[in-house]
């Protein structure tokens, strides 16, 4: 089986490992300020929802904007710590449906790639069609 270059192995780990610790850092850092915010507002007054619908409101909007970004952040970071773990194994750059290896062009674009772009078309194709049934 082909595998990736030592080399270049290295240097996608390096990659990785960097956006991993960055988005952990990252993650860390929103949810230190979140807890932050939260105590601010249990001190506030608590009529002061009551007055301003349109101010609850949009806190709401933020809210789930802010938990559909830490979902697909919280995504990413499995993501990314599921590359290492094939860099670990040797797998890394490996297509999981053909077993071809990824183009590095892809690998570059795209370091938590799983599969080859025919293979990522070709399951994304199946999966509408499942959809549509
Ligand atoms: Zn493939």
């Amino acid at each position: 089986m082909e595998t990736l270059d030592k080399k270049d192995l290295e240097r996608f780990k390096r990659i990785i490992t960097e956006k991993h610790s960055a988005l952990c850092e990252e993650l860390r850092y929103r949810e230190q300020s979140s807890i932050k915010e939260n105590q601010r507002e249990t001190g506030a007054e608590l009529s002061s929802y009551a007055n301003h619908p349109a101010e609850a409101a949009s806190d709401y909007a933020n809210l789930t904007m802010n938990l559909n970004l830490a979902e697909r952040d919280s995504k990413y970071l499995v993501q990314l710590a599921d590359a290492l773990d094939r860099i670990e194994q040797g797998t890394y750059g490996i297509c999981v449906v053909c077993r071809k290896l990824i183009p590095m062009v892809r690998l570059e674009a795209v370091p938590t790639a799983t599969k080859c772009i025919e293979c990522k078309h070709e399951v994304k194709k199946r999966e509408q069609e499942e959809a549509k049934r």
